[in-house]
């Protein structure tokens, strides 16, 4: 089959599995949006979705949050992985941005130069806080791309390029949200029977099958949950 068919078949699927998929971090704006993106690193969502009440609470805002400093930063968002860092990368651009004029604006360079951010967090922020088309490249979605047969790409920017050729751009936002959805729900990290799946069974090569069968002789069966790391040598900065 070749990629493109694959693409359209595989986007059915993920309308009908998926057919109005929101963003799971919560926010009212895109500042909100790209605080709580900077914080998920690494972080659940929804333990993401439990700190950011009392940390908007007190700041919702570049000027609020340089106010905040970096110190109360780090106390209100303890909980969550990297606080530290996070803390002093949030400290930063809320700087950055004061310094910008104050807003958080969709340009590419603006938001890939603050503290922390990314381009996959930038992407996030283009898409779900400005909805203008884009790809981000996650986990889930670096490994399934390439399990579909969407990408050979062994780097987050070519598995970015190729997912941005197979599907149609006014369907990037949302393809990008029912990816990730998907592979949450219904990818485990190893020891399933792909031929079972409602998209590896036509998407996967054979190639990939005999290796995942190979893989998984003698493993466990893994319960449904979080996917495999994207291999070092592919991650960029998020
Ligand atoms: S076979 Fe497994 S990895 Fe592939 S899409 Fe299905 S559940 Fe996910």
């Amino acid at each position: 089959m070749r990629r493109a068919e694959k693409a359209e078949r595989i986007g059915q699927i993920l309308d009908d599995l998926y057919p109005e998929p929101t963003p799971a971090l919560d926010h009212t704006d895109a500042y909100t949006l790209l605080v709580a993106v900077a914080l998920s690193a690494q972080t659940t969502d929804k333990k993401v979705n439990e700190v950011t009440p009392a940390l908007f609470a007190e700041a919702s805002t570049p000027e609020e949050m340089y106010e905040l400093g970096p110190e109360r930063i780090r106390e209100l968002i303890r909980e969550i992985g990297l606080a530290p860092t996070k803390a002093r990368n949030l400290w930063t651009a809320a700087g950055q941005i004061i310094d910008a004029g104050g807003e958080v604006i969709p340009d590419w360079d603006f938001l890939e130069s603050l503290a922390g951010v990314g381009h996959k967090t930038a992407s996030v922020v283009m898409a779900q806080g400005f909805n203008i088309p884009a790809f981000p490249v996650d986990t889930h979605i670096y490994r399934l791309a390439r399990r579909w047969g969407l990408s050979t790409g062994t780097t987050v920017e070519k598995v970015e390029e190729d997912l941005k050729k197979v599907f149609p751009k006014d369907t990037w936002i949302r393809r990008h949200l029912q990816i990730i959805y998907f592979g949450r729900e219904y990818c485990p990290a190893r020891g399933h029977d792909l031929a079972a799946c409602p998209i590896c069974s036509f998407a996967a090569t054979k190639k990939q099958m005999l290796a995942e069968a190979r893989a998984n002789r003698g493993r466990p069966r893994a319960k449904r949950g979080p996917d495999d790391v994207v291999p070092a040598s592919a991650r960029r900065r998020s």
